[in-house]
């Protein structure tokens, strides 16, 4: 049988090189590790954790990576297998050693009797008689293989930036606030006119905001990253505001061409506007909020706004070097290119963030490619899994119009479609919460159950 090639071993190469071998196909994985460095990896090992050694909640009932933790469990992860065998204590978090957990990684690989492994860089689109390819290569792909692959998909669908902007939550905006209104009632693709959620203030609030921002604490770019060229034209909100008081007014949150329906009388001094981010209405972003502050800063700040007093945030907002695809472009279901099939993608480069994700999407990207080589299709997890809502996030879930621009996105409720089966009964609104994300994940487990025993994706509700 000829042998699928992995380019990467990171989360997602790793594990997508585990589920195909385990399949029972043979895998070379190419890494490119010692031989060449990134600007964050230290070792050679497989699964390098190039930051925080957490995994973060382990929580299946009531968080939404702690399912994603179980799910791949069940799917029979190396990348969990190891993360067990090698926590740390953590409280409710499942943190690792890293060196032994990226030794335990990399032992099974190299033990594995269907993977040969090749310590070499991959430079430029893989050889044509590679057919099935699974692309890893995270968010520090080497440059010669990013050019090759920003060529093939045209430059403007690959980033090497993120520029992420905080996502909230739909139910914790106080719409007795808030409105929803485009600017100058004009309708988007497929809008209303009533497309953005408005969030006013008064001369005094915006005066304190920017002072916020101005003294709040922020993160510092790392010398690799200062030099990437974006950064200008993706300037953090901090940034503007250290401009000049009124740049902000002038730029994200100017107030033209908007009323507040609850005070049509009133003129606001400034508006923040959000905009809806998944096709499921529960995720939206803060226009132009692309931000360095520290995640803490981020909270505090953010809730001064009114309106967002007591925001839930999906994501916090971040600049980072970052090398994704446009995925709900360019990716089809079964996370191939659509303008060249035989490469498929995993990991970080499709727009998931985080450890935990990358690998999630290497699991199922290892299915899917070793599914192919035994002449089977493999379905794709349902929507109601975190599994299947990360696919379902980066293969179009998310709305692409050209001004709502795809970004990086850990996993969270708000990916999975709302239930339809009813929920326990109980008081307060944590209670309620918390019995709504228990028969989230208790359908979840159910589905992925079903899932991995080889039954069709069920569709979306
Ligand atoms: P990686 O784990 O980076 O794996 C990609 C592999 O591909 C690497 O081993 C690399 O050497 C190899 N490679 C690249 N190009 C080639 C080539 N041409 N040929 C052969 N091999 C190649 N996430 C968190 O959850 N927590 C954190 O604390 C965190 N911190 C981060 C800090 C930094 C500086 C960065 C850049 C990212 C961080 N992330 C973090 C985000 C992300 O989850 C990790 O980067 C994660 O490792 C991504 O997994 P991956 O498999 O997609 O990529």
């Amino acid at each position: 049988m000829k042998p699928i090639h992995v380019i990467g071993g990171g989360l997602a190469g790793s594990e997508a090189s585990w589920q195909a071998a385990e399949a029972g196909v043979p895998v070379v994985l190419h890494e490119m590790r010692p031989v060449r460095e990134t600007h964050a990896h230290q070792t050679g090992s497989f699964a390098e954790l190039v930051c925080s050694n957490s995994f973060r909640s382990d929580d299946a009932e009531t968080n939404a990576v702690g399912l994603l933790h179980e799910e791949m469990r069940r799917a029979g992860s190396v990348i969990m297998e190891a993360a067990d065998a090698h926590k740390l204590p953590a409280g409710g978090a499942l943190a690792v050693d890293r060196e032994r957990f990226a030794a335990a990684v990399t032992e099974r690989l190299e033990a594995h009797p269907n993977i040969e492994i090749v310590r070499e860089e991959i430079e430029g689109l893989p050889p044509a008689d590679w057919d099935n390819v699974i692309v890893a290569t995270g968010p520090l792909t080497a440059e010669k293989l990013a050019n090759a692959i920003g060529e093939l998909t045209g430059e403007a669908e690959l980033a090497f930036f993120d520029a992420i902007a905080p996502i909230i939550h739909r139910e914790s905006i106080d719409m007795d606030i808030c409105w929803m209104q485009s600017r100058y009632d004009k309708p988007g693709p497929g809008g209303s006119g009533a497309d953005y959620i408005n969030c006013p203030m008064d001369k005094e609030q915006y005066e304190r905001f920017i002072d916020a921002l101005i003294e709040g604490e922020k993160t510092q770019f790392k010398e690799w990253e200062a030099n990437t060229p974006y950064f200008e034209g993706c300037l953090p909100i901090e940034v503007m505001a250290e401009r000049g008081r009124e740049t902000l007014r002038h730029g994200p949150m100017k107030p033209v061409g908007l009323t507040n329906a609850h005070k049509p009388d009133e003129k606001a001094h400034a508006i923040v506007q959000l905009r809806q981010d998944n096709a499921l209405g529960t995720l939206w972003n803060m226009v132009g909020f692309q931000t360095k502050l520290k995640y803490g800063a981020q909270t505090e700040i953010f809730r001064l706004i009114p309106g967002l007093e007591k925001a839930e945030f999906a994501r916090l907002g971040g600049l980072h070097r970052n090398t994704f695809l446009n995925s709900p472009r360019l990716l089809d279901g079964q996370l191939r290119l659509k303008a060249e099939p035989r490469l498929r993608f995993a990991g970080q480069i499709t727009g998931v963030e985080g450890y935990v994700e990358s690998a999630a999407i290497g699991l199922v990207t290892g299915r899917f490619a070793s599914a192919e080589r035994l002449g089977s299709t493999g379905f794709p997890p349902p929507p109601t899994t975190a599994l299947g809502a990360l696919v379902a996030h980066i293969t179009g879930g998310h709305l692409t119009s050209d001004d709502n621009r795809f970004q990086p996105m850990n996993i969270n409720f708000g990916l999975l479609p709302p239930l339809t089966e009813p929920v326990e009964k109980v008081k307060g609104k944590k209670a309620k919460t918390q019995a709504r994300r228990k028969a989230m994940t208790a359908r979840a487990l159910r589905d992925v159950d079903a899932w991995l025993e080889g039954a069709p994706a069920v569709a979306a509700e």
